[in-house]
């Protein structure tokens, strides 16, 4: 049987075109989408059976057992810290945020580690967004800013930007400009009309170096802008100022160099001034499929996009003090529930010794470097191919998951309801 219009829950395109084929309960085959959604929905590593660390040692055990010792682990810890969530659904999220009420803990997301300065920099400044299907059907001039689709979301220039067909746009390619601006030539960079290299960590001189110019100032401006020759910044603004759509897109480059959420705040600047001329836009590029939609939840839930701390009794957010990194480098947090994320893999060496020295429960539905030091292991249902739910795009549309195949595996959903129920259970017996 072949299933149509299937989400790809890999990246932040949220793809929902793809085609597979499910035989005798299996999935056999994925058509439509790029090598990273193929081999995420077919799968890989599966976690076979929940398992509890014994002596240094990780044991198969039932459901049953490894809810009540993650119930346990986070009953006793003081300060709790829940984390991931990028890669789950927004009713998963509901539900951990209903079980870090009930045991003080902090709920953060893998945005603190990635976009993160972007969230700060749009609190600050406010968003000129659009949807992405607005960009596809009306933009002419697609700017990629300190990131490379072609790489790390491989469908987003045919699917909605540079070479997307739209109803205004029906040429795709052919009508757009696509101008890269990055430190070094990407395969991105490589298919642009105009390529910028920059050196690293010189984004805030050049946005600030463009708004001059786009506000008039350009005379005041020396000869050299970090590296850059005030000739061909003028004819970047030139090329921005005659679009009739232009959209923005940035990625780690931006904010990940020196300035951080300055850089955001100053390219969203940009993007307002660039509006008294004609019309422009700028996105994220957001990199785990439901990264948006987590923290869309934990702001209309908490007031607060992520790294929210419930130990207070109400939330309490400060990026710095309530952040995971921070959390862990300062052993603010004596326990973690680690969900649909490997924080081994990606945070710093100094948060991932102070997480191997805490008790560790990780629900996922594959191994990954987490696993190695986790205590209780409980392995889950994937989203959006065995169990159903909610998640947003990048540009937060929010799109309906569908259950295409049966699993034995619970979802996110029944594993933090049984541990939630577990808690309170323990609490009460207390
Ligand atoms: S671009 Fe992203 S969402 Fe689309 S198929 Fe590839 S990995 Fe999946």
């Amino acid at each position: 049987m072949e299933i149509e219009d299937v989400l790809c829950t890999f990246c932040g395109c949220l793809c929902d075109d793809i085609r597979v084929e499910v035989k005798e309960g299996r999935i056999e085959k994925v058509r439509g989408a790029c090598r990273l959604g193929s081999s995420k929905i077919m799968g890989h590593n599966r976690i076979k059976s929940p398992m509890i660390r014994v002596n240094g040692t990780l044991k198969e055990t039932s459901y049953e057992d490894a809810y009540r010792k993650a119930a346990e682990i986070l009953v006793s810890a003081k300060h709790p810290l829940l984390y991931g969530w990028a890669s789950t659904t927004c009713e998963a999220l509901k539900k951990g945020i209903l079980l870090a009420e009930e045991i003080g803990g902090v709920v953060d997301t893998t945005a603190t580690v990635c976009h993160g300065p972007s969230i700060i920099g749009i609190e600050e400044k406010g968003l000129v967004g659009s949807t992405l299907g607005q960009i596809k059907n009306r933009a002419d001039l697609i700017v990629f800013w300190g990131c490379n689709p072609s790489e790390a979301h491989p469908r987003h220039t045919l699917r909605y930007s540079s070479n997307a067909c739209g109803r205004f746009t029906p040429d795709g390619r052919k009508g757009r400009k696509v101008l890269v601006i990055d430190v070094r030539e990407t395969r991105t960079a490589r298919n642009a009309d105009r390529f910028l290299r920059i050196q690293p960590g010189t984004d805030y001189e050049i946005i600030s170096a463009l708004r001059m110019i786009i506000g008039g100032k350009a005379e005041s401006l020396p000869e050299n802008i970090a590296g850059v020759s005030r000739k061909e910044l003028i004819e970047i603004a030139e090329m921005m100022k005659s679009a009739k759509f232009g959209a923005i897109f940035f990625g780690l480059g931006l904010t990940h160099s020196r300035g951080r959420y300055k850089n955001v705040d100053n390219a969203l600047s940009l993007v307002s001034e660039l509006n008294s001329h004609t019309k422009f836009v700028i996105m994220a590029m957001r990199g785990h499929y439901n990264v948006t939609g987590v923290g869309q939840v934990l702001a209309w839930s908490s007031g607060y996009p992520m790294a929210v701390d419930y130990a207070r009794g109400a939330p309490y957010y400060n990026p710095g003090e309530t952040s995971c990194c921070d959390l862990l480098s300062r052993r603010d947090v004596d326990a973690a529930l680690i969900i649909a994320s490997d924080p081994a893999s990606n945070l710093p060496r100094g948060c991932v010794e102070a997480l191997a020295e805490m008790p560790v429960i990780q629900i996922d539905p594959f191994e990954n470097p987490t696993t190695l030091f986790a205590d209780v292991v409980i392995p889950s249902a994937i989203a959006g191919i065995e169990a159903e739910g909610t998640a947003y795009r990048m540009d937060g549309l929010s799109l309906r998951l569908r259950k295409l195949v049966d699993t034995e595996h619970p979802s996110d959903v029944e594993i933090l309801q049984a541990i939630l129920d577990n808690v309170r259970r323990l609490r009460d017996d207390n």
